[in-house]
């Protein structure tokens, strides 16, 4: 069992279909995250599912902390590998 700090779901509790958390903070700025099945830039990017591979969002909803699949809104990367928010997770 493990619990987002963002919301405080079970992320292995098929309700907990969405994060509540809507954006990232940088600075004072406030940047909209990238929404399962909205990150989809390629065919190669990572095959679709109903359900996050990963953190177990459905589409369209926001992923859980930490999430291998979600897509960083500034630089297309995935969140875990790139720098940009290093602040704030
Ligand atoms: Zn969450
Ligand atoms: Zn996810
Ligand atoms: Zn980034």
């Amino acid at each position: 069992m493990s619990h987002c700090p963002d919301c405080q779901q079970d992320v292995s509790d098929p309700s907990a279909a969405t994060c509540t958390r809507r954006h990232f903070r940088l600075g004072n700025r406030l940047v909209p995250r990238v929404r399962y099945g909205d990150e989809r830039r390629s065919a190669v990017w990572y095959s679709f599912e109903d359900r996050c591979d990963d953190c177990g969002v459905e589409s369209g909803g926001y992923h859980h902390r930490d999430c291998a699949i979600e897509q960083c809104p500034l630089c297309g990367d995935y969140v875990t590998v790139c720098r940009c928010w290093n602040q704030v997770l």
